[in-house]
C-alpha cells in the first residue's frame, strides 16, 4: 500500500473513532445564521465559536454595500487584480483600511492566511532573520518556514528571551524582521507592544504585527493594538490581519508605508498569481470599518459581554488565562473531560469549539468561547448556567 494511502488510512481511524462515541465538533453544517445564534439541523444553538466579534455580520448597512457592489460588478473578479481586476471597490477598500489603521496604504490580499505567507515570503532573503513568538498564529510559522531565512522563535510573550536571540545574531544578517500576534488566537493575551517596539528599534529589526483578532475590538474605538497601548501606528512596520472577522467578509491585508505596500502589490506570489477579493467582500469590508466609526455602542457591548464571561466564569473556578479579548479560553487540561464537556454543551444548545493538543501545549486542553457583541445578557448567562452545572457535575470545578 502506497505510503499516501496510509496516512489517509490513519486519519481515517482517528476519526471513525471520534464519530462513533460522539466526540467529533467539527465542520458542523449551519442551515441559518440569526444574530448570536446558528441553527444546525433543525436546532437553535447559542454561538460561541464566532469570529464576527462586533456582530457585524448582515449589519443592513454592510449588507447593503455588498449587494450594490455585487450588482454593480458581479460575483467575481475574473482574475488576479495586477493584471485584470482592481475594481473601484478594490480600491476604496485598501484606501479606508490603511486610514482605519492610521497607515500610508494597505493590500488586501485573498485571506489572512496569504497576507501573512506570502508578504514574509516576499520581503525575506537567504542572509536574513525572521524571529517569531511561539505562539504566532499557523500563517506567520508557514510564511517563516517557506522564506529563505533563518527562522527563531521566542518563549511567549518572553522579551528577555526576544534580546537574547537579537544579541546573539547582532552582526550576522542583513534584513531582521520580528513578528508577533497582537492577540493570540489560543490564548487571547495581547502582546507587549511598547517593549517590542523599544527592542526592533534598539536592534534595527522591523516589527510586524498581526491584528487578526484586536481590529474591531481592542482600543477605545476599536482601531487595534496601536489604540490600545496609545502609540503612533507607525512605531510599526507593518500591520497585518484578516477581514474575515470582525470584518465580515474574506481576505487578508497588509498595512504600511506606500512603497512597502506597492512593493508588495507587484512582488507577492499571493497577490501577482492568486485572483482579487470579489467586490462584494471588498464594499462589506469598507462599510463595515464605516460601521465600527459609527457605531461605538458595538465596542461598548463587546467589551461588556467579555467581562461579564470572564467575570462569570473565574467566579466559578474556571482559569482563562490572561485573556484582554473576545477570544476567551477555559482551560480544562486533559483531552477526553474537553471533549466530554464539548458534547454535552452542544447537546444542551452552546456551541463552542474544543481545541486540543497538537494545536495547543499538553495538558492544557481547552474549550475556546468568543464572545461577541450579538450576545446578550441572557446567552452568557445560559452558557455560564451550562459550564457551572456540567463543570460541578463532571468535577471539574467546586
Ligand atoms: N492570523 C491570525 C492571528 C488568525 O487567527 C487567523 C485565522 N484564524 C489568520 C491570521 C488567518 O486569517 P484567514 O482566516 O482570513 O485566512
Amino acid at each position: 500500500m502506497s505510503v499516501f494511502q496510509n496516512r489517509i488510512d490513519s486519519f481515517k481511524e482517528t476519526y471513525n473513532a471520534l464519530r462513533e462515541n460522539d466526540r467529533y465538533y467539527y465542520l458542523q453544517q449551519i442551515d441559518e445564521l440569526d444574530g448570536a445564534h446558528v441553527h444546525i439541523g433543525g436546532r437553535r444553538m447559542v454561538m460561541f465559536s464566532s469570529y464576527s466579534y462586533l456582530g457585524l455580520l448582515k449589519h443592513p448597512k454592510v449588507q447593503e454595500r455588498a449587494r450594490q457592489a455585487l450588482d454593480h460588478f458581479g460575483s467575481g473578479t475574473h482574475g488576479v487584480r495586477i493584471l485584470a481586476g482592481t475594481t473601484t471597490e478594490h480600491v476604496k477598500c485598501e484606501t479606508k483600511l490603511a486610514e482605519f489603521l492610521g497607515h500610508e496604504d494597505a493590500i488586501a490580499y485573498s485571506s489572512g492566511y496569504v497576507a501573512n505567507l506570502t508578504t514574509i515570503q516576499t520581503l525575506l532573503g537567504r542572509n536574513d532573520v525572521v524571529i517569531t513568538d511561539k505562539l504566532s498564529h499557523a500563517s506567520i510559522i508557514d510564511g517563516c518556514l517557506l522564506c529563505n531565512a533563518t527562522f527563531q522563535r521566542f518563549r511567549h510573550n518572553d522579551m528577555d528571551d526576544l534580546r537574547r536571540l537579537l544579541e546573539a545574531g547582532k552582526n550576522r544578517y542583513d534584513g531582521k524582521l520580528v513578528i508577533v500576534d497582537a492577540v493570540y488566537s489560543m490564548d487571547g493575551d495581547v502582546c507587549p507592544l511598547p517593549e517590542l517596539v523599544e527592542i526592533c528599534r534598539e536592534y534595527g529589526a522591523w516589527l510586524m504585527v498581526d491584528e487578526a483578532h484586536s481590529l474591531g475590538v481592542l482600543g477605545e474605538t476599536g482601531h487595534g493594538i496601536m489604540e490600545y497601548f496609545n502609540m503612533d501606528p507607525h512605531d510599526v512596520d507593518m500591520l497585518s490581519g484578516a477581514l474575515s472577522k470582525t470584518l465580515p467578509a474574506a481576505g487578508g491585508f497588509v498595512a504600511g508605508k506606500h512603497d512597502l505596500i506597492e512593493f508588495l502589490r507587484h512582488s507577492a506570489r499571493g497577490f501577482v498569481f492568486s485572483a482579487a477579493i470579489p467586490p462584494a467582500s471588498a464594499a462589506a469590508i469598507t462599510a463595515a470599518l464605516e460601521v465600527i466609526e459609527e457605531e461605538p455602542e458595538l465596542i461598548s457591548a463587546v467589551r461588556r459581554n467579555i467581562k461579564r464571561f470572564v467575570g462569570g466564569l473565574n467566579a466559578l473556578g474556571y482559569d482563562t488565562l490572561n485573556t484582554k479579548s473576545c477570544v476567551i479560553p477555559i482551560i480544562i487540561g486533559q483531552e477526553e473531560p474537553t471533549l466530554e464537556l464539548t458534547a454535552r454543551l452542544h447537546r444542551d444548545g452552546m456551541f463552542v469549539s474544543p481545541i486540543l493538543h497538537p494545536a495547543v501545549p499538553m495538558n492544557t486542553c481547552r474549550l475556546r468561547a468568543n464572545v461577541t457583541a450579538a450576545h446578550t445578557d441572557q446567552d452568557i448567562d445560559f452558557a455560564l448556567d451550562l459550564l457551572e452545572r456540567h463543570g460541578r457535575d463532571m468535577g471539574l470545578i467546586k
